[in-house]
C-alpha cells in the first residue's frame, strides 16, 4: 500500500493533468490532447484512491470497474454523434447520483448509524453535495428524455411556476441551512432529498430541447461544485480541485453560451423559449427563389471565393463528409473554399467543429465569425447548409426580433447566397427568416447530404 505522501502526490499529479486537459480543450487543434491528457489524470486519481489503506472491497470495484467500462464503451461506440447532448445528459446524471449517493451514505453512517453529530463545516459540504448533487441528477435524466424525444421537447409551463419552483428550492435551502445548525434531524434530511430530486424535474419542465444545453453546462457545474463539497465532506483533495475545475468551467461555458445567443441566463432558466408564437415585429415581404442544382454547381464552379455556412440542418442530415467532397470539387477548380463557423451553430457549443473535424475538413479552414464577416462583401457564393437562426439579419436589423443583437454570419452581404434546406422550415428560435427572400438568394430544397452530393457531382462534370 501506498503512503500518504504518496497518495497526495498522484492527486496532485492528476490535478495538474486536469488542468492541462482543460487549457487543452479550449482550442479545436489541441482538444484531443487535452482530453487524453485529462483521462490519464482520471487514471493517476483513481489508481491512488485504489491503494489508499482504507478500501474495504477490491471485489466490488472490479465489478463496478466492469461494468461502468461496459456501459460508457458501449455509449461511445454506438450512440451517434448528433445524440452527443443527450450522452452527455445522461453522463451527468451518472456524475451526479455518484455524488449525492457518496453524501447520503456518508450522513446514513455517521448520524443514523454511529447516532454522531457532525460538526457544522461537514453538515455543509454534506448538504450541498446532496441538494446539488441530486437535483442535478433528476433534471440531467429529464434533459436526456427531452433531447431523446421520449417526451414533448417543447417547454412544458402552467401557471405559477416560477413561483411553485423558488418557493419549493427555497424550502429545501431553509432545511439545509437548518441541518447545519443541528445535523441530527434525520427527518428533515429526507425531505430535503425529496425537495432536490423533485426540484431537478420542475427545472427542467418549463425548459425547451433548444436550450438544454445550456442547461447542461449549468448542471454540470453543478455536479462539479457537488463533487467539490463530497471532497470536503470526505477529506478528498482531488475531487476539491477536480469538482471546483468542473464547476466553474461549467458555469462560464453557461454563460459565453447565452451571450452567443444574446440571451440571460434567467431568460433562459425561466423563460420559456419557444413556447409562444414569437412577435417579430417586422412582416417579411417578398417570394423565395428556388434554384436547381445545375445552376448553383456552376456558380460554383466559377466563383473565387465560396463559404460555406453549417448549421444545425448539417447535423441532422450527417453531411459533414458531403460538404468536405463537394470543397475539394471546388478547391481542384481553383476555388477558395472557407468555412465560417458560428458560436451556437447546431446544438451544443463546438457542434460544427467536432462535425467537421469527423470528416477531416483542415482546421485552416474554419473562420470564426469575427474573421469571416469583414470578408463577406468579398465573397462571391455562401453557401447555407442547414443553418438559419445564425445567418437571420433581423438580429442585426430589427431590434423588435427576439432574436435582436445576436451576432450573426452576414452571408447577406455576400454577392450570392444559396441556402440548403429541405422546406420552409424554421429554426430553433421560431422566427421567419428575411434572408431567403432576398433577391440574391437562391433556396436549394432538400436533404443537406442528398444536395452537396449532387453538388459535387456536377461541379466536377463542370
Ligand atoms: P436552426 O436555426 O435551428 O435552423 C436549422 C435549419 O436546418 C432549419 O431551418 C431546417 O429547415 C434545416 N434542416 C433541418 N434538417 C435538415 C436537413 N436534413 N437538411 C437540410 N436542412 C435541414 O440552426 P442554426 O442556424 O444552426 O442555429 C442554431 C440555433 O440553436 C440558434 O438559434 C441557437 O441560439 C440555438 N442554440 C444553440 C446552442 C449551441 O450550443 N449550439 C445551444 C442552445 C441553443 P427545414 O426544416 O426547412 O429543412
Amino acid at each position: 500500500m501506498l503512503g500518504k505522501h504518496w497518495i497526495e502526490l498522484t492527486y496532485l499529479l492528476a490535478s495538474i493533468l486536469f488542468i492541462f486537459g482543460l487549457r487543452g480543450l479550449s482550442h479545436p487543434k489541441t482538444a484531443r490532447m487535452g482530453m487524453n491528457a485529462a483521462a490519464i489524470g482520471m487514471a493517476i486519481a483513481i489508481i491512488g484512491t485504489l491503494l489508499k489503506h482504507e478500501i474495504v472491497s477490491y471485489e466490488l470495484i472490479i465489478a463496478g470497474l466492469i461494468l461502468g467500462s461496459l456501459i460508457g464503451g458501449a455509449m461511445s461506440y454506438w450512440m451517434p454523434m448528433t445524440a452527443m447532448p443527450q450522452r452527455t445528459a445522461l453522463s451527468h446524471a451518472f456524475g451526479a447520483l455518484a455524488a449525492s449517493i457518496v453524501g447520503i451514505a456518508e450522513y446514513y453512517e455517521e448520524v443514523i448509524v454511529h447516532h454522531q453529530t457532525l460538526p457544522a463545516y461537514k453538515m455543509a459540504a454534506l448538504g450541498f453535495e446532496v441538494l446539488f448533487g441530486s437535483l442535478t441528477v433528476t433534471g440531467s435524466l429529464l434533459a436526456f428524455f427531452k433531447l431523446q424525444e421520449m417526451m414533448r421537447g417543447t417547454p412544458i409551463t402552467y401557471k405559477g411556476q416560477n413561483v411553485i419552483n423558488m418557493s419549493l428550492f427555497i424550502a429545501a435551502a431553509v432545511i439545509f441551512l437548518y441541518l447545519i445548525y443541528d445535523p441530527t434531524q434525520a427527518n428533515l434530511f429526507w425531505v430535503m432529498v425529496v425537495l432536490s430530486f423533485l426540484f431537478g424535474v420542475l427545472l427542467v419542465l418549463p425548459i425547451g430541447s433548444a436550450d438544454m444545453p445550456v442547461v447542461m453546462a449549468l448542471m454540470n457545474s453543478y455536479a462539479g461544485l457537488a463533487s467539490a463539497a463530497t471532497g470536503f465532506a470526505i477529506g478528498n483533495n482531488v475531487l476539491i480541485i477536480a469538482g471546483t475545475l468542473d464547476g466553474f468551467s461549467g458555469f462560464i461555458l453557461s454563460i459565453l453560451m447565452c451571450k452567443a445567443m444574446n440571451r440571460s441566463i434567467t431568460n433562459v432558466l425561466f423563460g420559456a423559449f419557444g413556447s409562444v408564437s414569437q412577435d417579430t415585429g417586422q412582416a417579411v415581404e417578398g417570394v423565395m427563389r428556388e434554384v436547381q442544382v445545375e445552376d448553383v454547381a456552376m456558380q460554383l464552379a466559377y466563383a473565387r471565393q465560396v463559404v460555406f455556412v453549417p448549421g444545425y440542418g448539417l447535423a441532422t442530415a450527417q453531411a459533414q463528409h458531403a460538404v468536405r467532397e463537394l470543397a475539394e470539387a471546388l478547391e481542384h477548380k481553383g476555388v477558395q473554399v472557407k468555412y465560417a463557423i458560428h458560436p451556437v451553430a447546431g446544438r451544443m457549443p463546438g457542434h460544427m467543429n467536432v462535425l467537421l473535424a469527423e470528416a477531416n475538413v483542415p482546421y485552416s479552414a474554419l473562420y470564426e465569425l469575427e474573421q469571416i464577416n469583414p470578408e463577406m462583401q468579398a465573397t462571391d457564393v455562401s453557401v447555407v447548409i442547414g443553418a438559419n437562426d445564425v445567418v437571420n439579419p433581423d438580429a442585426r436589423d430589427n431590434p423588435k426580433s427576439p432574436i435582436a443583437g445576436m451576432p450573426i454570419i452576414e452571408v447577406d452581404r455576400s454577392h450570392q447566397v444559396i441556402v440548403l434546406k429541405r422546406g420552409k422550415g424554421r429554426g430553433f428560435s421560431g422566427l421567419e427568416n428575411p434572408l431567403f427572400f432576398k433577391p440574391n438568394t437562391g433556396m436549394l430544397y432538400g436533404d443537406a447530404k442528398a444536395s452537396l452530393t449532387k453538388l459535387a457531382q456536377a461541379v466536377q462534370q463542370a
